[in-house]
């Protein structure tokens, strides 16, 4: 890009680092409703780079700039946005901007869907490493691609988790690879309608033609359907077809060769294999063993804090999943298991009922709960007549579940609520829990 007057819209990770990637060559201001950290901020400073801090950012627009980047997280309708449109000033976010300086001859592979999204990634860029390529991981999975993009060299691999919001403000952003896991009515907030969420997922295909791979979820029919017009060539996963890369008699197969059976695999939960269909279609595009992807599959304890496998002791095997923030996720995490399961429940009281976990709750022989749910919780259990205590904190609660679990237990952290009455994330609560776990005796 040649030198432009940049305004960069919401700071955040993202805002951060597109403003010191654009510094050298451009003009930049970046503007906040929020104080911003006093380090980040003067790095900027010290870049030359405007940082504005105020509620009321309207008037610092004007035609004088020839880009705006706006965070993922802003809706289409704040005023800026507006006030840029009526000035043709164009709008992208940071990963379109990142895009710009990619170097030629670098192979990119993209994955979005409702769920699943960092796992997956996480699963092409473990598999790539085992397979000794040079691969950068990034995007929405917390580390911004303009970050790392000019580490980047011809030739490097380069895998992203892309969000539904990244999606709506890319122009340029094309992929060799892209994967869908899959699409559910999710984050309607945000979009106008479920068919405007769908074709900004779309997009993560854009650009295409059938030199470009496509990964798609056979079984998921929103994913399928939605996919049907596109140019890509396309290859699906299954667990119920024979497709390119599919599920049988508790064995992942791709092209009719087994790769790995079930049992060898750590990550636990057909959603999961899934993913690992996914993920192996990805790197199977770039030529990956098999045994690569053995290595990490029998290796891989799962992303942090998503059903991640923690420690056994005298045959109990403790789980952190404490990304369950709501019922559905952790109705998935139980289903991933068929051992006695000994759960972990409680935090934020958002007044959400429990009943949504019900059809789940076969395997669960106790219940502990804390935090603010607490009461709500001991009363659900009581009503399916399930075991259950209630402890101040989650020391007091995983203690519990030591004492009471036997040979062949699973003890499994996944509250089914935020964590925010007695944590600031879930990755404090999930540490803590593997912090417990980790000074349990044997
Ligand atoms: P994302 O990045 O899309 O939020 P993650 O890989 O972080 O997804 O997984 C978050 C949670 O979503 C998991 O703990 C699990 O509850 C659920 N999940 C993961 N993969 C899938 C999938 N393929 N299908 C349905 N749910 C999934």
């Amino acid at each position: 890009m040649k030198h432009k007057k940049v305004f960069i819209l919401g700071m955040a990770r993202s805002g951060f680092e597109a403003a010191k990637l654009l510094a050298k060559d451009h003009e930049v201001l970046i503007t906040d409703m929020k104080e911003q950290d006093e380090k980040q901020v003067a790095i900027l400073n010290e870049l030359n780079v405007k940082v504005v801090i105020t509620k009321e950012p309207l008037e610092l627009l004007d035609n004088s700039y020839d880009l705006l980047i706006k965070n993922p997280g802003i809706k289409k309708d704040h005023p800026i946005l507006i006030k840029a449109r009526e000035l043709h000033i164009p709008i992208i976010n940071e990963l379109e901007l990142a895009y710009h300086y990619l170097p030629q001859k670098v192979f990119l592979i993209g994955v979005t869907g409702s769920n699943g999204k960092t796992t997956t990634t996480t699963l092409i860029y473990e598999f790539l490493q085992a397979a000794n390529k040079k691969v950068h991981l990034g995007g929405n999975i917390g580390i911004p691609f303009s970050q790392f993009v000019l580490d980047i060299k011809e030739g490097d691999y380069v895998v992203l988790e892309v969000s539904d919001h990244q999606l709506c403000d890319v122009k340029d952003f094309k992929t060799n690879v892209s994967v869908l896991t899959n699409i559910y009515p999710v984050h309607l907030d945000f979009h106008d309608s479920f068919e405007q969420y769908k074709e900004m997922k779309k997009r993560i295909f854009a650009h295409h033609t059938k030199k470009d791979l496509a990964i798609i979820n056979k079984d998921n029919i929103e994913a399928f359907t939605l996919t049907k017009d596109i140019s890509s060539t396309k290859e699906y996963f299954s667990r119920i077809e024979k497709e390119e890369c599919y599920l049988e008699n508790d064995a992942i197969y791709y092209q009719k060769e087994k790769i790995i059976d079930t049992k060898d695999i750590l990550l636990k939960g057909n959603h999961n294999y899934e993913n690992i269909m996914a993920a192996i279609l990805a790197v199977k595009a770039c030529g990956i063993s098999n045994e690569a992807i053995k290595t990490v599959l029998t290796t891989f304890k799962g992303v942090e804090h998503r059903i991640e496998f923690v420690r056994n002791i005298k045959g109990v095997s403790y789980y952190n999943d404490s990304k369950a923030t709501n019922c559905e996720s952790t109705k998935i995490a139980l289903k991933s298991f068929q051992n006695p399961t000994l759960l972990i429940l409680g935090g934020l009281d958002r007044g959400h009922s429990f009943e949504d976990l019900t059809d789940a709750m076969t395997n669960v022989k106790y219940v502990v709960c804390y935090g603010e749910t607490k009461n709500r919780i001991k009363e659900y259990c009581d009503s399916l007549n399930i075991s259950c205590d209630i402890f101040e904190n989650l020391q007091q609660a995983t203690l519990a579940c030591f004492k009471k679990s036997q040979a062949n237990d699973v003890v499994l952290l996944s509250p089914a609520c935020a964590s925010w009455d007695q944590y600031d994330s879930f990755e404090t609560r999930g540490e803590e829990f593997k912090k417990i776990v980790n000074s349990l005796g044997e």
